[in-house]
């Protein structure tokens, strides 16, 4: 006899059918886990990168060497909120650098910043106490896949299309356009993740600022992701400020700082905010996960962390992506592609006009060669209108071994060619 025990609620049905952030961290696993010949260039696993996994090794021996701080570090839960020695330890540096004003009451962790987008994004958006239905809206799109599938009631998300901006050398660049970006009513709060994942896309600080000034008009809170952003990790290559204010919330992690797995997110925020965030993780998780705390309290309250982004993970990867871009330049021959301007993160965001396919099985027939990218359509939450774009771009990761990037590369440039070969004289 089989029984049915899944009755499920509309809650059980939405984890039931594949989101696109789970397939693409099953993608991930797969690869860096099980089958280790793929080249990945799917996921955001940050790079291992050596002179950084030296101090790491030097954290934890630190740890271990100081009474009983490794012990306390794996045997005690940790407050909702967060350690709180990390805590004070994190607003004495973004004062001293920053001028913020913050105190631990404006700090809570989480379990990585994704489990802070799920609790800030259900906060401010889906019903409201009124009855209403209201929505995160994100100025432009492509935005983080890991947005996606997080309203619990379905879709929470409005986003508008961005203007275009070619430039030479087959680089182009997405901006904000404020001419068709409209808060309605239905708004409950603002997001964009700054550098962009998956283009990028480094919002300028006079963008940030406009956004600022039109979320606190519609007394609305602009949520910043700063996953990739300034001061650390600092993946970022072009002039760009960090921002505070009362109504802006701040999301980091220690992730892409080379510790993903630590599963440490960090939100800066008004007092209320973090409350909510708090109730959020002793509701779900009791505490946050202490290890990652434990292990980067001393290189926050000594200030290292901002050398280390600065002096090795910034020019890091801005030596890898330079490489790959170069590569790309010189594979793509004869195809009409265009890579948007990289000013950050770990990506490199591929268009290619005309493909004659959708992304989505260029992917498939990239992944059944060995390549593993991501294809764009997914990076267009809220989006509705018809945009051919969305379905000519991908995502493809230069954090991984060089090497694998080159194969990489020469396999997506002759499978995109075979599909849309152009003349010679007209690609470049
Ligand atoms: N935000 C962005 C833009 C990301 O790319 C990621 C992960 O790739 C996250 C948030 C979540 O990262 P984590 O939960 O590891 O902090």
């Amino acid at each position: 006899m089989t029984v049915d025990i899944m009755k499920l609620t509309l809650f059980g049905e939405k984890l039931k059918s594949k989101s696109g952030i789970s397939l693409l961290m099953d993608d991930l696993g797969h690869a860096m886990n099980v089958n280790r010949d793929i080249l990945m260039l799917g996921g955001g696993n940050p790079a291992l990168i050596p002179d950084l996994q030296k101090i790491f090794r030097r954290s934890m021996n630190e740890l271990m060497a100081h009474g009983d701080s490794f012990e306390r570090a794996l045997g005690v839960y940790d407050s909702p909120q967060g350690n709180i020695a990390f805590i004070e330890a994190l607003c004495s540096l973004m004062n001293k650098e920053y001028g913020w004003n913050i105190a631990p009451e404006n700090v809570a962790l989480t379990a990585g910043s994704q489990s802070a987008f799920f609790v800030l994004f259900n906060m401010f958006a889906g019903v409201a106490a009124d009855g209403s239905q209201k929505k995160v809206l994100l100025p432009l799109a492509p935005e983080y896949i890991g947005y996606a599938d997080i309203g619990i009631g379905g879709n929470i998300f409005r986003s508008f299309m961005p203007d275009v901006e070619m430039m030479p050398d087959r680089i182009f660049k997405y901006h904000v356009n404020f001419d068709r970006l409209k808060v309605t009513d239905d708004i409950g709060a603002i997001c964009i993740s700054r550098p962009t994942n998956p283009t990028g896309n480094v919002l300028t600080d006079q963008e940030v600022s406009r956004l600022i000034a039109l979320a606190q008009q519609h007394d609305i809170p602009l949520i910043l992701d700063n996953a990739y952003g300034t001061p650390f990790p600092n993946i970022i290559f072009t002039e760009a400020q960090p921002f505070w204010a009362k109504n802006v919330i701040v999301s980091m992690s220690l992730s892409k700082f080379g510790l993903p797995g630590t599963r440490t997110g960090i939100v800066i925020a008004d007092k209320e905010v973090i409350q909510a965030v708090s109730e959020f993780n002793a509701v779900l998780s009791l505490a946050p996960n202490a290890m990652g705390a434990a292990v980067a309290r001393s290189l926050v309250s000594s200030g290292e962390v901002l050398d280390i982004s600065k002096n090795i993970i910034r020019p890091y990867y801005l030596e890898k992506c330079q490489r790959a871009v170069q590569l790309i330049h010189e594979n793509f021959t004869g195809i009409d592609y265009y890579i948007h301007k990289p000013e950050g993160a770990l990506f490199l965001w591929l268009w290619f006009k005309g493909l004659p396919i959708s992304c989505e099985l260029l992917y498939q027939r990239l992944k059944q060669r060995g390549v593993l990218v991501v294809p764009g359509h997914y990076f267009f939450p809220g989006m509705d209108q018809d945009w051919d774009h969305k379905d000519q771009c991908i995502r493809m990761t230069y954090s991984q071994d060089d090497t694998a990037v080159a194969k990489a590369i020469e396999i997506i440039a002759d499978e995109v060619r075979s599909l849309t070969e152009i003349p010679q004289s007209q690609s470049k």
